[in-house]
């Protein structure tokens, strides 16, 4: 299998910034996440866009992937304990080059899978920020055996398959000879020890399923397709293994009355011809409730735009709330009665056609 380049996976250069880096993923996170992508290769991608986040988000493991490709970064973690059987990949290549030790043979627990749940919002929510309860099934450490495997007060043995040391010693061939590859131990997971009466609560696997209910706050300005990262929140790593993160998909219901522009908020004000050229006060209602007076200048045009600063939406960046932008639209009279008719006639002919450019 070859491995896509980090880089080229993001659409970024190989000098690419933090913030450079961090736009591209977020772009093609929203793009390719499963619940909004429905294609078949999208969950796919949506996890090679997150593992080139994570590589070369995290400085040292940048710079490590800089220099020894995807061979150098969490290589147990990526292709599990089958994935050394594959054998003429990078890892060879790599065995070549260090005197036949894999760097993916490290011993060390391994981090927990990454959640993805979806979560509705109204808008006065998104755009405010709120705390929401959260209820998430995930897989906890056991609470009898703290995630040992082994029923608390007996003893645990040797394993038999590495007879204790944890590790198992492979020998390979490819084109450069023969390298001895070190791998931890499948059975025991590189512990060296293996359970003699597994746990009576989790049956031996170290972990339960579980009901959660997180408190998560929302911080305002979020949009439909936000995505948000809660560290730790995600599924259980092994003993001594960080859990994965827990992402939320924002979804936003629309408003009736108020759209959003990023940060500021679009509300559309239908005036009529007189209103229009004439001016006239009008009470303007607010997301938050209640409502501004807001002035229309004698003489508006539809299309034109009118602005209450401060009124909008918070913004996720600059903490500064956006503006309420009233878009006008001059309504043309359809059904006239008799003497407005007339009235309009006369206007005409006293403005005549010109006035009308
Ligand atoms: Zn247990
Ligand atoms: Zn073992």
């Amino acid at each position: 299998m070859r491995e896509r380049d980090y880089y080229e996976l993001l659409g970024v250069p190989r000098n690419a910034g933090e913030d450079e880096i961090r736009r591209a993923y977020r772009k093609l996170a929203l793009e390719w996440h499963p619940d909004r992508n429905k294609s078949p290769e999208a969950e796919q991608q949506f996890k090679q866009v997150n593992e080139a986040y994570e590589t070369l988000n995290d400085p040292q493991k940048r710079r490590m992937y800089d220099r020894y490709g995807h061979v150098a970064v969490g290589e147990a973690e990526r292709r599990g304990f089958e994935g050394f059987d594959s054998s003429g990949g990078l890892g060879d290549l790599f065995d070549a080059f260090f005197g036949g030790v894999t760097m993916g043979a490290e011993r060390g627990p391994r981090r927990g899978a990454d959640l993805h749940v979806a979560i509705a919002l109204t808008f006065v929510e998104a755009a405010f920020g709120v705390e929401k309860e959260l209820e998430v099934v995930r897989s906890e450490l056991c609470g009898r055996c703290k995630g040992s495997r082994a029923e608390p007060g007996t003893s645990v043995g040797r394993c038999t398959t590495c007879r204790g040391n944890g590790q198992l010693r492979r020998t390979q061939s490819n084109l450069f000879g023969q390298f001895v590859q070190i791998v931890p131990c499948p059975t025991c997971r590189g512990e060296g020890q293996a359970v003699q009466t597994p746990c009576s609560e989790c049956r031996g696997s170290g972990r339960q399923r579980r009901n959660r209910k997180l408190e998560v706050q929302i911080p305002a300005g979020v949009e439909d397709g936000t995505q948000l990262r809660l560290t730790g929140e995600g599924e259980a790593g092994d003993v001594g293994g960080p859990p994965g993160g827990l992402y939320l998909t924002v979804a936003v219901k629309p408003h009736p009355l108020f759209r959003r522009e990023g940060a500021h908020l679009i509300y559309e004000l239908a005036l009529s011809f007189p209103q229009a050229a004439l001016g006239d006060t009008i009470p303007i209602p607010l997301l938050e409730g209640g409502t501004e007076e807001v002035k229309v200048p004698a003489g508006t045009q539809t299309g034109s735009v009118l602005r209450v600063r401060g009124k909008g939406v918070g913004d996720l960046t600059n903490k500064h709330r956006g503006d309420l932008l009233i878009l006008v639209r001059v309504l043309t009279p359809k059904h006239l009665d008799g003497r407005a008719k007339k009235l309009l006639e006369e206007l005409h002919k006293l403005l005549g056609p010109e006035q009308a450019r």
